[in-house]
């Protein structure tokens, strides 16, 4: 299926790009023409700015820049200016485009038409049709949040997240970013908690900035994200024959290959012609909505790809994410290929994460984690340094939590992934910066030449430092701070809410601590001594979450266990502490989420975590039944047959006897431990989703285990014409 770009475009004004594409197809797409393209189907700034009058634009700025309440005067002009915009590219349908707690995005599409009374139509996007939408909320879940019997939720416009076109080969569909919330207010969706997380952080990010006398200009801090996408590509045929693909987006079955990543020679090598072809594709279209995406490449495993964005504010980065996800599984088979974003697709083989680089910025585009040379600057970088090393420290179990799922627990920990023990890597030059930071300045006085925090100055600071530590799940990069734990097929907004408010409380108890000590009329020294005093303090008591060692070691295992850092191996462990008196605590203290909304939140994980293992299990039985067990049996028949043809004619085959016999025994191994999984998995009828999750992990998943190492044993003593499932060299390594 390829998408027949002209057509849409026909309304629109026609390109080179657009007349060059649909004359030749598929031609690559020079600079100037993804310059063209760039943003087209995005309802954003440099639309709205030619399209509404100056002081609707001016108005509905304010909201998207400094987070002001949305004038409510505006937003029919805004509705009919969208409306116009989408029906001129095409569109004649319109949706609300949110993120329920499924994980997943929805729609419901409502058509632009309205009848004109005189037998002809008109478009037409009213201000309420913008401004407020009405999914059956009932089918979505909610946790217990909302009695079905008052089943209503509605999606209302986030004007901070443009609006964009959704094409398909026939049709145009203008998606507006909604929030999902409940009729008494409450969040049903994955956006609203972010949102307030958003302004939370930015309230004490500001004080900070206060204190330091650096607020001038600046209305709001945003937070800043560029989630990298790790996935694998697999041959569309090949996908089809293995329903466990299908269904799980895993393979259940698989033994190893001989040549798995062994050899490294995959990870940045170069792209497969197929794949880049598809990638470039992905590009195109993503560019087209205005995501911009800036790297793509192999990864560690075979058939394993990368592909990552230009960072943006965390709301629009995160919508901008949800639609890459869906744009790589939509456009791959028009390549024969399947996008799996699992997060441990192949067993034996690494698994895929989403590295979340976060960073904190001004809305005069300032970067607050980007070390300045000058020391004034610096102090303050410190402050939200040392906010976040405490923040990290303080809630290291709901970062933990924050990325629980049963495909990450497959990463976490499995030595190809950060571990379930949460630190922070910091360099050594900054390391070496902070403890000097807590052995020097409580020195008194500190004169200005000292004060560049002793002989480790700032400025010597590389930007992109070159220790990189790949093992550590919190690491700061140079500028932004790189969380690697999150799986591959998780929505960033809930790891990134956790994040903003955690570092939110961080910031609000530094910035007391700070204000109380400078006093109504701060100096520059008073304020100097007074952040030296903190900063020691604060490193004093939360160093212990900084380490810049292998994190994959052993020795890490022990060392952490002594500095009583969590270590919360799976989400059964992990998920509970959400709902922590500390947990509840400190997401209503800052308006993110009220104790019901996060009480739901945790009933849907956990609920998520036991089904995707039901049915995991479900599908294990009917390949292991359907499919291994009668190929093996043929295989076993075919060795009987042979050993007693060659007894007959009085051969002596001993040695073909014992492997037939223990191939028997094996066989005999795998069904009666295929009948225990399903006897196991019939018992599902729990009320507690705490008690089911668990059931799932100490019964099932130790009893799927035996069942995988007992067929991917058979695999490799099945003859291969026999063998019912396309085998991981096939599908790891057709590209
Ligand atoms: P690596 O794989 O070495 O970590 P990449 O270049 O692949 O580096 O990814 C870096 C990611 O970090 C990009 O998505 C980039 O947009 C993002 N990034 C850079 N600066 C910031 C920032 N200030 N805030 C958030 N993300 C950032
Ligand atoms: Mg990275």
């Amino acid at each position: 299926m390829t998408i027949d770009y002209a057509r849409h475009d026909a309304i629109a004004a026609a390109t080179d790009w657009n007349a060059q594409r649909s004359a030749n197809g598929q031609k690559p797409v020079t600079n100037r023409q993804i310059d063209q393209i760039f943003g087209r189907d995005s309802f954003n700034q440099r639309v709205m700015r030619q399209r509404l009058p100056k002081d609707v634009y001016q108005r509905l700025m304010l909201t998207i820049e400094q987070g002001k309440e949305l004038d409510d005067e505006i937003a029919g002009v805004v509705a009919t200016a969208m409306k116009d915009w989408a029906v001129e590219n095409g569109a004649t349908h319109y949706t609300h485009w949110f993120q329920p707690l499924t994980g997943q995005t929805a729609e419901k599409h409502d058509s632009l038409i309205v009848p004109d009374g005189r037998g002809g139509i008109v478009f037409e996007l009213s201000r309420n049709a913008l401004v407020q939408g009405e999914p059956d909320a009932s089918s979505f879940p909610s946790g217990g949040l909302r009695a079905t019997f008052e089943a209503r939720g509605y999606t209302a416009w986030d004007p901070t997240s443009p609006a964009f076109l959704m094409r398909s080969d026939n049709s145009v569909t203008l998606c507006i970013p909604t929030v999902f919330v409940s009729w008494t207010g409450e969040a049903l969706d994955k956006k609203t908690p972010l949102l307030r997380s958003m302004d939370a952080i930015s309230e004490q990010a500001m004080r900070i900035l206060r204190i330091f006398g650096n607020d001038g200009g600046i209305d709001r801090i945003n937070t800043t994200v560029g989630p990298e996408q790790e996935f694998f590509l697999v041959d569309r045929n090949l996908y089809y024959s293995r329903p466990d693909l299908v269904t799980c987006d895993r393979t259940l079955f698989g033994a190893k290959p001989p040549k798995g990543q062994q050899l490294d020679d995959h990870y940045f090598g170069s792209i497969p012609p197929r794949v880049l072809a598809f990638m470039t594709e992905v590009e195109q279209e993503l560019y087209r909505i205005g995501v911009p995406l800036k790297t793509r490449h192999n990864e560690v495993a075979p058939g394993q790809y990368e592909i990552a964005p230009l960072f943006e504010t965390s709301n629009v980065a995160v919508d901008h994410q949800m639609i890459l996800m869906e744009a790589l599984h939509r456009i791959a088979p028009r390549y024969g290929l399947h996008a799996i974003l699992h997060e441990k697709p192949f067993s034996g083989v690494n698994g895929s994460g989403k590295h979340n680089n976060w960073s904190l910025s001004t809305n005069t585009g300032v970067n607050l984690l980007d070390p300045k040379d000058e020391t004034y600057t610096n102090m303050q970088f410190l402050v939200f340094l040392c906010a976040v090393i405490r923040a990290v420290h303080l809630h290291g179990d709901l970062l933990r939590a924050s990325i629980a799922s049963a495909g990450n627990d497959h990463r976490l920990g499995a030595n190809e992934a950060p571990p379930a023990i949460i630190s922070i890597f910091l360099g050594d030059m900054l390391t070496d910066m902070v403890e000097e930071i807590e052995r020097t300045m409580a020195r008194k006085k500190i004169k200005k030449t000292t004060l560049d925090l002793g002989a480790t100055t700032l400025p010597n600071i590389p930007r992109d430092s070159g220790d990189r530590n790949r093992t550590s799940p919190f690491a700061f990069t140079g500028n932004k701070f790189e969380f690697r734990a999150p799986g591959a097929s998780a929505t960033a907004a809930w790891p990134n809410t956790v994040i903003n408010t955690i570092v939110a409380e961080s910031l609000d108890f530094l910035a007391t601590e700070l204000e109380k000590a400078v006093g109504k009329k701060p100096t520059q020294s008073k304020l100097e001594t007074s952040v030296q005093s903190l900063l020691k303090k604060v490193i004093a008591e939360h160093k212990r979450i900084i380490f810049n060692g292998d994190n994959y070691s052993d020795e890490w295992l022990e060392e952490a266990a002594r500095r009583g850092l969590p270590n919360l191996k799976d989400s059964v462990e992990a998920l509970p502490l959400l709902r922590s008196k500390k947990a509840i605590n400190l997401f209503k203290r800052y308006e993110v989420l009220t104790k019901a909304e996060l009480e739901s939140r945790v009933n849907i994980f956990q609920e998520k975590y036991a089904i995707q293992l039901q049915i995991e299990a479900e599908q294990m039985v009917l390949i292991a039944r359907q499919q291994i067990l009668p190929a093996c049996l043929e295989h076993q028949q075919r060795m009987a047959d042979a050993v007693r043809s060659t007894e007959t004619v009085g051969v002596d085959c001993t040695n073909l006897r014992v492997a037939l016999e223990d191939y028997a025994a094996q066989l005999d191994k795998f069904s009666n431990t295929l009948e225990q999984l399903n006897g196991a998995a019939d018992i599902n009828d729990f009320t507690d989703p705490g008690k089911h999750a668990k059931y799932m992990r100490d019964k099932i998943v130790p009893l799927m285990n035996d069942l995988r190492e007992l067929g991917d044993e058979l695999e490799t003593r099945t003859a291969s014409d026999v063998w019912p499932l396309p085998t991981y060299r096939e599908l790891l390594f057709i590209k």
